[in-house]
């Protein structure tokens, strides 16, 4: 899939996920007052997830991550290769790896410019962590709809997708992937909408 598709996609189950779980606290729809604090937490959440959900294509040079890692990205490439490693559950691990440092870094810029309360808040929620692996989850399983597959269980090539009949499946950048994804998005904006009608 494009990067833009993955971002949509992650942000749009990261919506999902957290009014599932409220892992930023109290949604937005339901808290009486928006405190600066819950802001905080939703735009490092969102951040992260969106992150996550770019950070596998970090083995294509010319994807939008290639784009921002440069080097690194054309030595990953030339060495693993795209859809290998980095579309896998080995580079899952590697990813949460990342993740958690990525987190520290967070918690320390925080605490630099004096918000210690949001700090602690995503110390302990390590909400950093979840998104990014949350997004990270999402752009395989997203990849997996398409022609190519994804290589679960590398290093074995064998390619997984869904539904299993590669036919089945659509080819990365033609018009099924936007069906997809704004239909995607169509559905959890009426959820949403609902929820709001409900409450
Ligand atoms: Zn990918």
């Amino acid at each position: 899939m494009q990067g833009k598709s993955h971002l949509l996609v992650g942000l749009t189950a990261g919506i999902v996920l957290d009014s599932a779980i409220h892992l930023t606290g109290d949604p937005l729809t339901m808290a009486k007052t928006v405190p600066l604090a819950l802001l905080i937490h939703k735009a490092v959440y969102y951040w992260s997830v969106g992150f996550g959900s770019l950070l596998p294509d970090i083995d294509n040079a010319r994807s939008t991550m290639g784009h921002k890692f440069g080097k690194i990205s054309k030595e990953i490439q030339h060495l693993a290769g795209h859809r290998t490693l980095f579309h896998s559950l080995l580079g899952l691990a590697i990813g949460s790896l990342l993740a958690i440092g990525l987190e520290q870094v967070v918690i320390y810029l925080m605490d630099l410019r004096g918000l210690e309360f949001p700090a602690l808040f995503v110390a302990g929620s390590h909400l950093v962590f979840f998104g990014i692996l949350f997004g990270c989850i999402m752009h395989i399983f997203a990849d997996s709809l398409t022609l190519g597959g994804v290589p679960l269980f590398w290093p074995s090539h064998k390619r997984y997708g869904f539904p299993p009949n590669p036919h089945m499946r659509f080819r990365t950048g033609t018009w099924p992937e936007g069906v997809i994804v704004w239909s995607f998005m169509i559905v959890v904006g009426i959820g949403i909408w609902l929820a709001v009608l409900v409450v």
